[in-house]
């Protein structure tokens, strides 16, 4: 039976990613028993969070909380909001009600919800270019169509920002909102100045736009002075997307959406039939995690420097390695974005480099919102251990240097 013709019309906006086929390929490989260094994972290291600790919490929980296998209320238990509230204080610097959090099946439920009340087809969302590509996807599932602004070592540019709002707004154009990560920017591994962050919250409120602020790294940051655009925010603009997934393992699926009015309320009222609510049992161990201190001892004090040190072998390996080359130097987050020389395809860099040396990396094409970036390739620091970055990043760029 021929089953297209029973797709909605708006199946059609649902687009498969690019990185699919490289995913794909390297499975293949494996299955053939290939051993391959990966720098293409979008994970943290499982080796560096706690998993001893967080078993028994969730034996803990299992066996003590007869409600933590239970539906729980949609917008998250009661009792992780609350202390989710203390640690947004503490460790973000804004004060938010537990009223306002709503706990989401990881970061990716709650920009998923978010599109829902907010995307018209047709709406324009703005990003930066590029930028997280799962949020590109998602927001093109829902009719919008995204226009990328261009970034530099500082983050969005904003003075490139204001100039397309201009434009849009001359042709009648409807932009509702720009969504930013603004720390250990996905792929780019850029953050943004105080000084930037400070000009985009000026251009929201001159336009009147809200600010969609994917706080995925905020807990990922190694160096450096930075505030969270919802701490600046004196007019209630930023809505914030946040997430244990890279404190405590993307296998949880705790995120959280802090809108609060008239959008968070909408939300809350839509997420019910969509998903009931987020994992009960994981957003007990959540609780746990926070209310005992385990961020603070394990995620802060242990993980982190284990992500700092890995960052800085591979900035070290690719400056050794390919001092010619033009590679972005992350103080937060997961990745370092790599240029191949102008012209050079990642694509096809990023296939012939895992099929020849079987090291597998991500092309930074299908993050791009136009057609720039094609030699752009994303690095992962975060997962491989030290010993894999320094083996793959010597293979890598003995393989750029007989292309190039
Ligand atoms: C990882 C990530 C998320 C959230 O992922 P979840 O596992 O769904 O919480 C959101 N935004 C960016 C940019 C990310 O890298």
């Amino acid at each position: 039976m021929e089953q297209i013709k029973f797709l909605a019309g708006r199946a059609n906006w649902i687009k498969g990613s690019a990185l699919a086929e490289v995913m794909k390929k390297a499975a293949e490989l494996r299955a053939g028993g290939r051993k391959l260094i990966s720098l293409s994972a979008g994970d943290p290291d499982p080796g560096l969070i706690p998993r001893k600790v967080l078993g028994e919490l969730a034996r803990e929980v299992l066996e003590e909380v007869p409600q933590s296998v239970m539906y729980t209320p949609a917008n998250g238990i009661p009792e992780l909001r609350e202390e989710l509230s203390g640690f947004l204080k503490k460790y973000e610097g804004y004060t938010v009600d537990p009223s306002e959090i709503i706990i989401t099946v990881g970061g990716t439920g709650a920009i998923d919800l978010l599109g829902r009340v907010l995307i018209d087809p047709g709406d324009i969302v703005i990003t930066e270019n590029p930028s997280y590509i799962n949020s590109l996807l998602a927001f093109e599932q829902l009719g919008a169509r995204i226009v990328g602004i261009p970034m530099d070592g500082d983050g969005m540019r904003v003075d490139l920002l204001e100039e397309k709002l201009r434009e849009l707004e001359s042709r009648g154009e409807r932009v509702k909102f720009i969504y930013t990560i603004p720390t250990g920017q996905n792929p780019m591994g850029i953050t943004m100045s105080m000084e930037r962050r400070k000009a985009l919250l000026e251009v929201a409120e001159e336009h009147d736009l809200l600010i969609v602020e994917d706080s995925a790294y905020n807990f990922m940051r190694y160096e450096g002075e930075t505030k969270p655009l919802k701490a600046m925010d004196g007019a209630g603009r930023v809505i914030v997307v946040g997430t244990f997934s890279k404190v405590m393992g993307t296998g949880f699926r705790i995120g959280w959406l802090i809108a609060g009015g008239a959008i968070g309320k909408k939300v809350l009222m839509g997420k019910s039939p969509i998903d009931f609510c987020a994992p009960t049992i994981s957003q007990y161990i959540a609780l746990e995690y926070i209310r005992r201190g385990y961020f603070e001892e394990y995620h802060l004090k242990e993980a982190l420097p284990g992500y700092k040190r890995k960052r800085d072998t591979m900035l070290k390996a690719l400056e050794e390695g390919l001092p010619e080359a033009e590679f972005t130097r992350p103080i937060a987050g997961m990745f370092v974005m790599l240029f191949l020389p102008k012209g050079a395809d990642g694509m096809v860099f990023a296939s012939e480099l895992m099929e020849e040396t079987g090291v597998v990396t991500v092309p930074g094409k299908p993050f791009y919102t136009d057609e720039s970036g094609g030699n752009a390739l994303r690095l992962n620091f975060s997962r491989p251990s030290e010993e894999e970055i320094l083996e793959g990043v010597k293979r890598l760029a003995e393989f750029y240097h007989r292309k190039f």
